[in-house]
Order: C-alpha cells, then structure tokens, then sequence
C-alpha cells in the first residue's frame, strides 16, 4: 500500500490522486491554498457575487448545519459578512448530548433556524438498508442533508446555498471535482459520497414508496431554475484552515467534548452523531484507514504536527473498534451484534488485513483487525 510523501494518506482513498514525486492532491492543494491563491481576491469576488442572490426580503441565504465546528463558523463568517442566514439542519442519525447544546448554540448566535426532524420510521428502513447495500451506515444521511436544503431554498425561494468546504478541494479528489464553487444536482451525484447507490434503489425496500422517499430525492431541474438555486462552497472563497476555524467556532461558544472521540486523537470531530464513528470504522475496514488518517493528514498539511508524528498518531488511533458508538448503533437499528458483524465483516478488505490459517481475519486484543506488513503506514 503506498502512502502519501507529505501526509499519511493512503492510495486506498476513493478518488485520491498522487504525483511523481508520490504526494497527494490534498497536499498539493494546499500548497496552491497557501501560495497561488489570492485570498483577498476570492473575498472580494464572494461579495460581488452575493450581491445578485439577495432577492428574498428577509434572508439572504441558506445554510445547511450540524452541531458541528464547521457549521458554527460558517455562521459566524456569514453573520460577519452582514448576511443574515436561515439554518437549516437534518437531524442525525444518533443525535448525541453535546451535538444538540452546540446545535442551540448556532441558534442562539442570533438566526433563525429550522430543525428537520425526518420521518424516524422511513430515516430507519433507509439507515438498515443502506450500510447492507453500500456499506456506509451514514449515506442516508449525507443524502438527505443535500436534497432538504436546496429544497428549503426552493420552498422559501432563497436562491443562494452556502456549503462549507469543498471536501475533494480539501481532502483530495478528482481534478474536475476541486475547482468546482459549486454544488449541484451533478456534483451530488459524482462527487457527494453515495457510492453507486441513488434514492431510487431504495424504493420498495420494506415498503417504503415514492412520497416516502420524497424528502430524499434531488428537487427538479425546473424548480431549481425557477429560483434559481445555486450552491457556493465558502471554502473556495476563505481558507479553510481547521485549526483556525476550531479556535473561532470555540469563542462563539461551541463546546468539545473533555475526551478525544472514539475513532481518533481529537475531541471535536463528528460529536454530533454517535453513527458517525461507526462511519469511521466501517472506513478503516474498507481502505485501510481511519478518522485519525484523516486528522493527522490535515494537521501535517496545517504544518501543526511532523509527518513521523502522524505516523505514530495513526498507528495508535486508527482501526479501534468504537465501542460506545457501535453500542448505541445496535440500539437505534435492533441489529444483534451477530448481524452486525455479518454486514460489516462482508465489507472487510482482504487485500488490508490479515487471516489466520482458519481463513478468519485476526484481531488485537481491542479488538482491531491486524494489517499486512505492507499496509502498514510508515
Ligand atoms: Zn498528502
């Protein structure tokens, strides 16, 4: 398995590219981040062009939000810009005590903001389906974030969506996906994470029909036109620096837990939503890596911490079962452990990790699989 030069990123990320010299795009994106853009320039392109989608009487765009760090300074940078948003923010899956206190949070920040409680029995049967057919526990869920808010946009015709960061921009991906400012039906669909399954599959799955579905399926193309949604991406325009971000979210009275989360080194990723770090598991056991992959890329591409640091960051983090997670996960979907090990174990590479001589996979003592030699970060 071959890892990143610069970060700790493995080839086994979906759509992740490298150079000759074996860096990743993400890396090399932040090179240009740091070097070739300018800031400034972006900023005030930003402002210009907001100036068209100030169309509705009382709100100038539309935000879709979590109880997240991310979403907290999204709204701050807006208020600061002098836009006054509407929040819009589909319940997660396992909601969690601190998600909902940062959650009021963005609301008491002064916005107004309209929290989407899904239908649970509907959110349920997709929830069960879609980790057996993608093997992504959360892809209800990511779908339904980008199909509720452009159709709040159309039902209060604001035109203008704010999106966080570009993640292919951030993380690396495709080159056509990260000089996109935009998130569309087109994007959603190659780039937003729904792993060759679409809403339609999911129809008829125990019983569930067309209006059931109809809080996930993308708005037409015509509706979209009538009001003329588009997307923005706030991370082409300001940089996206985690560390600044976390730093700004907490003055404006976003809390992270006292603990790091189950899944990685930090205390402030993804607190929102126990199913979450099932997510991240369920990742480790597909390509390899983990959140503290993710985390300690993004912090030796921030320039906080050396690439061996990393190194030993995910050796140590990546691949733990997350206990308290996976517990409230069976739970919430009535899987027996049995059968979630079942779904799970079916999404287990076999190129990654090591068998014994029974053909089963081996564990630690905590219960991680064991990587081949060569899979192994260094
Ligand atoms: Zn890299």
């Amino acid at each position: 398995m071959k890892f990143c030069t610069k970060c700790v990123m493995p080839e086994t990320k979906p759509g992740l590219e490298f150079d000759e010299n074996g860096v990743c795009d993400a890396c090399n994106s932040q090179v240009s981040k740091d070097q070739n853009i300018d800031w400034q320039e972006r900023k005030k392109k930003f402002l210009e062009l907001i100036k068209k989608y100030k169309v509705h009487p009382d709100y100038d765009c539309i935000i879709g939000v979590s109880g997240g760090k991310d979403s907290t300074y999204q709204v701050v940078k807006i208020l600061e810009l002098g836009l006054n948003p509407l929040c819009v923010c589909f319940e997660p899956t396992i909601p969690t005590e601190i998600g909902r206190k940062n959650l009021d949070n963005i609301n008491n920040l002064g916005v107004d903001l309209i929290h989407i409680k899904r239908n649970p029995i509907v959110y349920k049967k997709l929830a069960k389906e879609a980790i057996k057919r993608t093997g992504d526990n959360e892809w209800q869920n990511h779908l339904g974030i980008f199909t509720t808010v452009p159709k709040m946009a159309i039902n209060f015709k604001i035109p203008l969506i704010i999106w966080a960061e570009n993640s292919q921009m951030e993380y690396g991906g495709p080159a056509s996906s990260k000089t996109k400012s935009i998130l569309d039906r087109k994007w959603l669909e190659e780039f937003g994470g729904l792993l060759g399954s679409s809403v339609s599959d999911m129809l008829g799955v125990d019983g569930l029909t067309k209006r059931d579905l109809s809080l996930y399926t993308y708005p037409d193309d015509e509706e979209i036109k009538e009001v003329g949604v588009t997307g923005l991406f706030l991370g082409y325009y300001f940089k996206w620096d985690l560390r600044k971000i976390l730093e700004v979210s907490k003055q404006n009275g976003f809390v992270a837990q006292d603990r790091a989360v189950e899944t990685t080194y930090e205390n402030f990723e993804n607190l929102d939503c126990y199913s979450n770090h099932v997510h991240d598991y369920l990742k480790y056991l597909k390509y390899g890596f983990g959140r503290a992959s993710d985390n300690a890329s993004l912090d030796v591409r921030l320039g906080y911490i050396s690439r061996e640091e990393a190194v030993r960051l995910v050796n140590r983090y990546d691949g733990i079962p997350p206990k308290k997670a996976i517990k409230e996960y069976l739970k919430y979907t009535g899987f027996s452990q049995g059968e979630f090990e079942k779904i799970v174990n079916s999404y287990i590479n076999k190129n990654i990790f090591e068998k014994d001589k029974n053909n089963s996979f081996l564990r630690d003592i905590d219960g991680s699989l064991i990587r081949k030699k060569e899979c192994l970060v260094r």
